[in-house]
């Protein structure tokens, strides 16, 4: 038999499925993507059916083998990345789900989480699992599911219902029921898992009222997971991550100190941070990256609410630009921002300044303001919030940024890249493979069945397409940073 040359990433996200086949070279070979609907069924409350999350995903990943004239037998193996933190639980005889999964967005157990966060249970969940009480982790959602679901309490004590995030989901449907499966990244994100010993936590089950026989196995991040026969022959599923520490893995960021920022609707920053977890004092994440040979690696993450969505923003509500990219040229048409500075909090602020009441604000407006100006400081406003982030990230790691690695759609903003690292003061670089989430799944399931020997393999594959040096005087940018400060002050509501 030849021998297997490509991996296909199963990239299951939260409006489109997607399955991209890599070959050796980490060169993408064939693409499938299927959106599914989303489900409001009340105000702040946002579900998938995850019957039909299997299918879109089962659907494109045959869609890409066709594409790329492969059939399983060319395949090494599959890896497995994913939205995070959405909910579901199933019946462990049926395969049945007993109601739809909870999406990460819903905001439906905030009062259950701000109760607990009164009974003090937030210093609890911080110390073990690096996060904030939160509704958007999965444990508050599994215990709602168990409340309102008729008669799953009585079953989840009997051992009869299974929880899992997608990429567990995904594994059950693979193998028809086989494996009960995740990986610690996916894990860290349940508000279950204590981050230190790798395991779930009693104490942590007892308090969401979680029976412990729910839970799936936690394993390494790269390793045979299991094999499937879903797709014809039999392929080795071999890597599992959630897209955020799949795309730094994809970045090849293996090391401390290297980061990855993710310039999409908002932005998604993750720095590695070594083999211990690292605890912030800036309000940010500890999170688990990836285990790999039974050894945990750790990272801190932010996250900026809005970022590409103020270029949205200008398009359809001012219409001072047609499409996203027009904005850098309007943008270039000024030399700097006039004095303006453009906040956009319209969803509060994220970390590090967690301020859900700030609104967003364009000030410094003269007579000379122009459509050029406001462009700008809206790029600009992107820039400063990231810049924040990686402050908060550097300070509370005690490690200098070596570089910042970019991908997502306004990351192809010459702009906008040149002006992050004149803030940061560090290069920027953008590689040549912007789909890191599905090329971190990728690497991780090669790395486990031998297409790439070590790290330090696939770290050779990373290549910059385009770098981005800082230029900016430094008195230039730290003036920059207290106008910035400044505006940030005025977007408290009064
Ligand atoms: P998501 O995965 O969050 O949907 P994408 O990675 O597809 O995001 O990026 C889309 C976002 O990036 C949109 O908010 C869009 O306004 C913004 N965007 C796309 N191209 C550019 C550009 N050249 N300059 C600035 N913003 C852009």
């Amino acid at each position: 038999m030849a021998k297997r040359k490509f991996i296909l990433a199963l990239d299951q996200g939260t409006t489109s499925s997607r399955a991209i086949v890599f070959d050796s070279n980490s060169r993408i070979v064939a693409v499938g993507q299927r959106e599914f609907p989303q489900i409001f069924p009340q105000s702040g409350w946002v579900e998938h059916d995850p019957e039909i999350i299997w299918k879109t995903q089962l659907a494109t990943a045959r869609q890409a083998l066709r594409q790329a004239n492969l059939t399983a037998s060319d395949i090494a193996a599959i890896g497995i990345t994913n939205q995070r933190e959405t909910t579901v639980v199933w019946d462990r005889d049926t395969g049945k789900p007993i109601a739809n999964a909870i999406v990460w967005q819903d905001r439906r157990t905030a009062d259950f989480s701000d109760a607990l966060k009164k009974d003090k249970a937030n210093r609890l969940i911080r110390r073990l699992t690096g996060l904030e009480l939160d509704a958007y982790f999965s444990a508050t959602k599994i215990n709602w599911l168990l409340k309102h679901t008729k008669g799953a309490k009585a079953k989840a004590k009997a051992g009869r219902l299974a929880f899992g995030t997608i990429d567990t989901w995904l594994l059950w449907k693979l193998t028809g029921g086989r494996a009960h499966k995740t990986d610690v990244s996916n894990a860290s994100r349940t508000m279950l898992f204590n981050i230190r010993t790798g395991q779930w936590d009693d104490r942590l089950l007892e308090l969401f009222d979680i029976p412990r026989s729910m839970m799936p196995e936690v394993t390494d991040s790269s390793g045979l997971f299991t094999e499937t026969s879903a797709l014809g022959g039999t392929i080795p599923v071999a890597g599992v991550a959630g897209d955020q520490q799949a795309a730094l893995f994809g970045q090849c960021c293996h090391r401390s100190g290297m980061a990855k920022c993710t310039y999409g609707t908002g932005c998604f920053l993750l720095m590695h941070t070594g083999n211990k977890p690292m605890p912030s004092k800036n309000r940010l994440l500890t999170t688990v990256a990836w285990q790999i040979g039974g050894k945990m690696e750790y990272a801190l993450e932010g996250s900026v609410f809005t970022a590409g969505a103020v270029v949205q923003w200008l398009r359809d509500q001012l219409g001072l630009i047609k499409s996203a990219p027009d904005i850098e040229r309007l943008a270039k048409r000024v030399p700097d921002n006039g004095g303006v500075h453009f906040v956009p909090a319209f969803t509060g602020l994220g970390a590090p300044h967690w301020n859900p009441n700030a609104r967003a604000t364009i000030s410094g407006l003269s007579r000379g303001t122009s459509d050029a100006h406001i462009a700008r400081a809206a790029l600009e406003g992107i820039a400063f919030q990231v810049n924040d982030v990686i402050r908060a990230m550097t300070a509370d790691a005690a490690l200098p940024l070596r570089e910042l690695r970019v991908d997502g759609g306004a990351s192809e903003n010459n702009l906008l890249m040149q002006l992050q690292s004149d803030l940061l003061g560090t290069r920027v670089i953008r590689p040549t493979v912007t789909e890191t989430t599905a090329l971190g799944a990728a690497y991780l399931a090669g790395l486990a069945v031998g297409v790439w020997k070590n790290k330090r393999d696939i770290a050779r594959q990373w290549n910059a397409a385009r770098q981005f040096k800082p230029a900016m005087k430094p008195n230039t940018r730290d003036a920059l940073i207290v106008d910035w400060n400044k505006a940030l002050a005025r977007t408290e509501l009064q």
